[in-house]
């Protein structure tokens, strides 16, 4: 996936052209902007994710208009994905990845790993969202061939949830440009590249 933040609506459009499909933007109203973009409306098979923190409000903008919500961090915020996913009836389900904060780290998103065993039930069961697999932003780290241990671990953590219950997680989003290839051994099976493919984000 391509991450296309900060980015305009023709840089995306230059990256479709070159065949790229899937793009992930960080926050709301900047990815409304460009959705709407008369330059990438007509785009066939181009596909939005989200990828930024996600507020409660801000979830009506988001379902049904973007392929993957990749940054569930809370029950909370997956209840009302659900509660507005299943009040569009039919077979509506929005999929969504659960963010995982494996090394607790303060001040970024996520489930810790036992919080997310306790909440799994609840989180299969919820109507109107398909949890599709996890996601992770590992600590930096000073080499990015040390990010092997965090994939693995996330790896661990999904094979773990899918023996212990009913539920396939096949989605890993795992590895930006600095570890994409380190989290494609460990078992991605998407990568989030934005500088490798777009270059330096403009300040
Ligand atoms: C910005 C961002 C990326 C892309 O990072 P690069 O290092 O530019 O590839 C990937 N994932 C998330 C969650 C991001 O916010």
């Amino acid at each position: 996936m391509a991450v296309s933040k900060v980015h305009p609506a023709s840089a995306v459009a230059e990256a479709w052209a070159a065949g790229a499909r899937d793009f992930g933007e960080n926050y709301v109203q900047e990815w409304q902007r460009k959705a709407e973009d008369p330059a990438l409306l007509a785009r066939s098979g181009l596909r939005w994710s989200f990828i930024g923190h996600l507020q409660r409000n801000k979830v009506r903008h988001l379902l049904g208009r973007v392929d993957l919500i990749e940054t569930v961090d809370s029950t909370r915020l997956a209840r009302e994905i659900s509660r507005r996913g299943a009040s569009r009836g039919g077979s509506f389900a929005q999929k969504i990845l659960l963010q995982v904060n494996l090394a607790g780290e303060e001040g970024k998103g996520g489930f810790h790993p036992d919080a997310l065993r306790s909440a799994m039930s609840e989180l299969t069961a919820l109507p109107g969202v398909d949890v599709r697999g996890l996601m992770h932003i590992p600590p930096a780290r000073r080499n990015p061939s040390e990010t092997r241990v965090d994939h693995r671990a996330l790896r661990t953590l999904r094979d773990g949830l899918e023996a212990a219950y009913p539920v396939g997680l096949p989605v890993l989003s795992m590895g930006m440009s600095s570890d994409f290839e380190v989290a494609i051994e460990e078992g991605a099976t998407r990568v989030r590249v934005g500088t490798a493919v777009f270059g330096a984000r403009p300040r």
